[in-house]
Formats: C-alpha cells, structure tokens, sequence
C-alpha cells in the first residue's frame, strides 16, 4: 500500500470507530437489552431494514447532489449573462480574442496574466 492509502485507511478506521462507538452506545440507551441476545430471524430483519434505509438515504442523496450540479450549471449561465460583455479581470468590454473560464469570460491576454498570478 502507498503512504497515502495507509493515511486513507488509518482516517476510515478513526471515522468508523468513533461512529460505530456512538451510535452502539445510543442504541443501547434506546433500546435497552443485549443486542447479541437478539434472536437470529430479528437480527436479520433489522439489517435489511438498515439497508433499505441506506439505499433509500443513498437515492435521497444522488438526488440533492444532482440538483446541486444543475443549480450550479444554471448560476454559472447567470453569471456568462451578466458577465458576457466585459472581462472579469480588467472589467473592459471583450473583443474577439477572449475565453470563458470557471469564474467569467476573461481577455485571452488576461487569462494569461491571471493565470501567472495564481502560479506561485
Ligand atoms: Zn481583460
């Protein structure tokens, strides 16, 4: 494994350990009980349960994530609107020579310089 994933895998395990220790202790103090006297059919029908709650959660979750993607598609045609006609960087109007980045349509020669002037 690289350095890297061993930090990947070290952040899960502290990530998991604190939250598996957590909701452990809240589960006891709701529901009291020995979670390993559970019978075996009760066990089984609480991890599906768990799972369709986690795929029900996970769809709730692409769904938001995409109307995020299209809340900022939309913003950033707003913004090409009302920036169309000037450079983000020098606030004069564009000639012909010009390109949309992220944040705004930028002279090709602004670009340039507002490029430099993030390099370091
Ligand atoms: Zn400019």
């Amino acid at each position: 494994m690289t350095q890297d994933q061993e930090i990947h895998l070290a952040r899960i395990k502290n990530i998991f350990r604190d939250l598996a220790d957590t909701k452990y202790r809240v589960g006891q103090a709701e529901h009291g009980g020995n979670l390993f006297d559970m019978a075996s059919q009760d066990l089984l029908d609480n991890a599906i349960n768990e799972a369709i709650d986690q795929v029900v959660y996970l769809l709730t979750l692409k769904d938001k994530q995409s109307e995020t993607l299209q809340n900022q598609a939309e913003s950033m045609f707003k913004v090409d609107d009302a920036t169309r006609n000037c450079c983000v960087y020098c606030f004069k109007p564009l000639n012909d020579s010009w390109v949309q980045a992220t944040r705004g349509a930028y002279h090709m020669d602004c670009y340039d310089k507002y490029l430099k002037s993030h390099e370091a």
